[in-house]
């Protein structure tokens, strides 16, 4: 028999400003590419649920977090309209919707607010009194430290985190009685507060300022991510002796570890927090890149390492956990492989994997499920690879890969996908291509880079490029695979 599910099981799609490819939606910038109808929500969704989450979870992004959305701004008004649609479909079909938010990282240049300057406080409170009062119907609301976020100007720590994300629990239970919260404390913990974060002499709040190179120090792993375990014992202490004034049903999110992949590399191992939290409150886990990173889009799989999450999480007493994506369109096997697992985390990942390519490519591609773990040879965030190829055998299996898509009818599959199967199975068919090119003699590589910013990015030949700057650097990358 299964063991018990983990009850809370999210799915979390990033849509930030940084993170826009032809895989992701658009929700920030009408008549550019890649907005999805409400009927694509639908098949969204219900492939959602279909995989087994129990909640579809998003970040309002902080271009929506800013001062236009008090002044009735059309996009955030279309926002607030598109997701309470979302929150009726969602519950249409049994899920959840969770509402994740940084109370401080105001607008698309993510200016950090602080919470000990009265008029950033206000701002702070009148921004999120709006969206909970917009987002009616929305089931949880994650209050989130950051990552861009936090705050050390005027004597802000770890502790001022917590006391904010208290008054903004009482400020949205005032206004929607029934919504849980989920603290976040996602970081060495609580990113970007205090110590987390680099001292910058007289800085301004500005995110320009947090990252010029002539503040960093040398050791530092980046402007935050710098907390050691002592500040870690001190900042999870702290939240422990509060957590009895959050309301019963609160929900805490700790990861096994505080790190940017959840491992105890940085703040050390959060395995005993997350026992204590969870005697209290209800802990679960926030492992952002088990699944996939941020940098380069391409068909991932790290099944073996999610299953390996699963079954760590089991044994510390979590009730659930995320599973992310910046590509909702084309990571499905991923998407349905992790959801899969957290109702039953001693499902073996590659027969998961054979299960999925059985149902979308027929029996006779199951082996397409093996086949797909030769895609995972992307240097990047959260990437554990389970095994090492030559180049001569990526090549032998990328031309598998591509004459079994080739040869694949998906007209009998038997997984409600979004996009449609055939798209889907276009989609891999161009990955599988571009990754035997590169694997091959003499790629023409700017050639690659031009046909992947046609592919995935070009969205941001239509909007403004993101405050980092990272789809240029994506598009470097896809260039570079098996340089
Ligand atoms: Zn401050």
């Amino acid at each position: 028999m299964p063991s018990a599910p983990f009850r809370h099981r999210a799915c979390y799609v990033n849509f930030g400003e940084h993170l826009q490819n032809h895989w992701n939606v658009n929700l920030l910038w009408p008549g550019a590419p890649n907005e999805w109808s409400p009927d694509d929500w639908r098949r969204f969704l219900t492939f959602v649920k279909a995989c087994g989450y129990s909640t579809f979870e998003y970040w309002l992004v902080p271009t929506l977090y800013d001062r236009p959305a008090l002044e009735g701004g059309a996009i955030q008004r279309a926002f607030a309209a598109t997701m309470r649609q979302v929150n009726r479909i969602a519950h249409d079909l049994g899920l959840t919707v969770e509402c994740l938010a940084v109370p401080n990282t105001i607008g698309p240049d993510w200016y950090s607010a602080c919470p000990h300057l009265p008029d950033d406080k206000q701002l702070i409170r009148g921004l999120w009194r709006h969206w909970v009062e917009q987002l009616e119907g929305t089931d949880l609301f994650g209050i989130f430290p950051g990552d861009p976020g936090g705050c050390n100007r005027n004597g802000c720590d770890h502790e001022t985190y917590i006391d904010l994300a208290l008054e903004l629990t009482e400020l949205t239970r005032s206004i929607q009685p029934t919504a849980r919260i989920d603290l976040g404390t996602w970081g060495t913990p609580f990113t970007g507060w205090g110590d987390d974060a680099r001292r910058i002499p007289g800085w301004d709040g500005s995110w320009d300022m947090l990252v010029d190179p002539q503040y960093a120090r040398p050791g530092d792993f980046a402007h935050i991510w710098n907390g050691t375990p002592e500040r870690a014992k001190a900042a999870m202490d702290y939240l422990i002796g509060r957590l009895p004034d959050f309301p019963n049903d609160t929900l805490v999110s700790i990861n096994l570890g505080f790190s940017p992949d959840g491992h105890a590399t940085q703040g050390g191992d959060a395995r005993g927090y997350a026992r204590a939290v969870s005697e209290i409150r209800t802990a679960i886990t926030w492992d952002y890149s088990a699944s996939e990173g941020e940098l380069v889009c391409y068909p991932h799989w790290r099944l073996p390492r999610l299953s390996a999450r699963r079954r760590e999480e089991r044994t510390v007493g979590y009730s659930g956990g995320i599973s992310y994506t910046m590509t909702p369109k084309l990571n499905l096997l991923t998407l349905w492989c992790s959801g899969q697992m957290y109702l039953n985390p001693d499902a073996d990942p590659d027969r998961l994997s054979r299960e999925f390519c059985t149902r979308v490519f027929g029996a006779e591609h199951a082996g397409l499920g093996e086949l797909f773990e030769a895609f995972e040879v992307v240097a990047g965030w959260g990437h554990y690879p389970r095994r090492q190829w030559s180049k001569g055998v990526l090549r032998s299996v990328y031309a598998e890969i591509v004459e079994r898509l080739e040869a694949a009818d998906v007209s009998g599959c038997d997984l409600p996908l979004f996009p449609e199967p055939e798209e889907h199975r276009q989609d891999l068919l161009w990955f599988a291509r571009r990754f035997l090119g590169m694997a091959g003699e003499a790629p023409d590589r700017g050639r690659i880079r031009d046909d992947y910013w046609r592919k995935a990015l070009a969205i941001y030949d239509h909007i403004p490029m993101s405050a980092d700057e990272r789809a240029e650097a994506s598009a470097e990358r896809f260039s570079a695979i098996l340089r």
